[in-house]
């Protein structure tokens, strides 16, 4: 017999990737370490002892190969931290008073560790002794692997998932989406994120339809569950009815045979109704789109996120020989236009915390970015080691994240420049015409432009951030999304002033946040004097019409009365009708 057909229901979240995903959902419900008590009586004990067991040798394997690798880029005192923890693993007062747990109290192994580590580590807290309360850390690191090993791998396991499926998860880390789309999801709809949150980034990335701020929906939707993800509208529909089905079927047609027409473009620069060229490159992230730089007619790679390279070869970052052979393929596939590298910007919420031993209270104001690299030399030197080698081969430049001093990039330069004449010393070939550039991401970078821009070769204003900065709004919190304004005046006026600031300076000046790719936002990019932009490769043909449908003079005008206003709303009723 047939199942009974379900009621349609319809999710609402953010619009976050476009396009639409049809198929079943596999639900991801919790975070991976949610820790559970349940008996497992007296016959358990010995089985539960033994899993708990296997999975000490595991972590104490784990760690070893950590320690190893992070000798050699983080030095013997980092290195020596692994060495505590590995010793903690043979300790009696912690692995002995699990197991004496697990006997005892006849429960689960995780319940086990959960709850020792708890008291130890509220004993360790509380000592007056700064080392000693130091190890409350090591218990809560040793725990946590533990306890990823006892739940089963260090992450959910996401590799064998059936292709097309459309994954509905309470929140996907980034490496967990590009896993996903790699193993052939057609779509994520997630309930925690935000439209510039790097998951969101990379599902643009992978060119799979996404929807997040969903809440509910991971609780409410049931693996194999039938369902449409319309990543264009924001929507998530579960158990839709046929004619809903079949229409988003004809609309996936649509869409289809429009990328393979938009897919012929040419490199051109874009050009306005009144002539004016604006020079679109693209944004990217993972090596899947260094094809889409010449497919969509991009001028160049306005933007690689190197940070996003450690995917590649987690859990240990990039050697020179990586970084280097990864560089080249993008100067290579950006030809004979430049393509631009960011250096890592670890640190924050962003990759590697835990590889760089990083506990912040407030991670998005501390060690990220330039402060983190110029922190850790040894790691940044084989990073732009393999920057400079590849700049031998094409048109590269090389652009710090997070810059707020001028000290900064000072620093960066001038260890571009030593690498340089080490790396042509040693006779690995001259690096043809590296440029040094900066991210203009911090509003203190964007109110002292003109004084970087006596220093920099080139800008690129990363909206993404001086948003969240600007206006002191998380770009990932949903309880603060409706403040996150990009039309908020301060953003306009920093935009503005960094942009006669490279003016005056002659130097180049582009804008890679997400605010790039919306055709809505082009009429006040182009009216700041924005002519360069860097944006998701497959985005370029909208942006590419809606130039050709723009007077820069207009909007020269009426964004110099947006200047002048008070409100983000009044800022959009002045530009409302620009876009003919
Ligand atoms: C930005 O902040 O605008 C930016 C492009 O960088 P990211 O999104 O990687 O922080
Ligand atoms: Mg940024």
């Amino acid at each position: 017999m047939s199942e009974p057909r379900r009621p349609m229901r319809v999710f609402s979240g953010i619009a976050v990737s476009g396009g639409v995903a049809i198929g079943r959902a596999v639900s991801i419900l919790g975070p991976s370490l949610e820790i559970v008590r349940f008996p497992i009586g007296d016959e358990g004990v010995a089985a539960e002892l033994e899993r708990f067991r296997e999975a000490v040798g595991e972590t104490a394997r784990a760690i070893e190969g950590t320690r190893e690798r992070s000798g050699e880029f983080l030095g013997a005192e980092l290195a020596a931290i692994f060495g505590a923890h590995a010793l903690l693993l043979v300790d009696p007062s912690f692995v002995g008073v699990i197991e004496q747990r697990i006997r005892k109290e006849r429960v689960n192994a995780e319940w086990a560790v959960h709850q020792v580590c708890q008291d130890l580590r509220g004993r360790f807290e509380r000592l007056e002794d700064p080392y000693l309360r130091e190890r409350a850390h090591d218990i809560e690191d040793v725990g946590r692997q533990l306890l990823q090993h006892l739940l089963g791998g260090g992450h959910r396991d996401l590799s064998d998932l059936p292709r097309g499926v459309v994954v509905v998860a309470d929140d996907l880390t980034p490496s967990e989406a590009i896993r996903l789309g790699r193993a052939g999801a057609s779509g994520f709809a997630v309930a925690s994120g935000s439209l510039t949150s790097h998951t969101s980034i990379i599902a643009r990335s992978l060119h799979l339809p996404a929807v997040c701020g969903l809440a509910h929906a991971p609780e409410l939707v049931t693996t194999d569950d039938p369902v449409i993800l319309d990543g264009e509208a924001g929507n998530l529909i579960v158990h839709p009815t046929r004619e809903v089905l079949a229409s988003y079927g004809e609309r996936q047609r649509e869409e289809l045979a429009r990328e393979a027409a938009a897919a012929r473009a040419t490199a051109a620069p874009a050009l306005c109704a009144d002539g004016t060229e604006i020079e679109l490159m693209a944004n990217v992230d993972l090596p899947e789109e260094i094809a889409d730089v010449v497919r969509f007619g991009a001028r160049g790679i306005g933007l690689y996120r190197s940070e996003f390279l450690f995917l590649e070869t987690e859990p240990r970052l990039p050697t020179e020989e990586e970084h280097y052979r990864l560089y080249r393929r993008l100067v290579e596939g950006a030809a004979p236009f430049p393509a631009v590298i960011r250096t890592y910007d670890l640190g924050g919420r962003k990759l590697a915390r835990e590889l760089m031993h990083l506990e912040e209270e407030n991670p998005v104001l501390g060690l990220r970015g330039i402060r983190l690299t110029l922190a850790r030399p040894e790691i940044f030197r084989t990073q732009l080691r393999g920057v400079i080698r590849a700049a031998a081969h094409g048109e590269l430049w090389v652009m710090a994240p997070m810059v707020s001093r001028v000290e900064e990039l000072r620093r960066f330069r001038a260890l571009v420049e030593e690498l340089s004449e080490e790396v042509e010393r040693e006779g690995a070939g001259a690096p043809r015409n590296l440029r040094i550039g900066i991210m203009i991401e911090v509003p203190a970078a964007a109110v002292i432009a003109e004084t970087l821009a006596r220093e920099a070769d080139f800008f690129s204003i990363g909206t993404n951030d001086l948003i969240q900065y600007t206006l002191a709004v998380d770009r990932n919190n949903r309880q603060v999304a409706d403040l996150y304004q990009p039309l908020h005046p301060a953003l306009l006026r920093m935009i503005r002033s960094t942009v006669l600031a490279a003016r005056a300076a002659a130097i180049p000046v582009s804008l890679c946040g997400e605010m790039a790719a919306d055709p809505r936002h082009l009429p006040l990019l182009l009216g700041l004097g924005l002519r360069r932009l860097s944006l998701n490769p497959r985005s370029i043909p909208a942006l590419r019409a809606a130039a050709g449908r723009l007077q820069v003079a207009d909007l020269e005008r009426r964004v110099a009365r947006c200047l002048e206003l008070g409100t983000a709303a009044e800022v959009e009723r002045e530009l409302a009708g620009a876009l003919l």
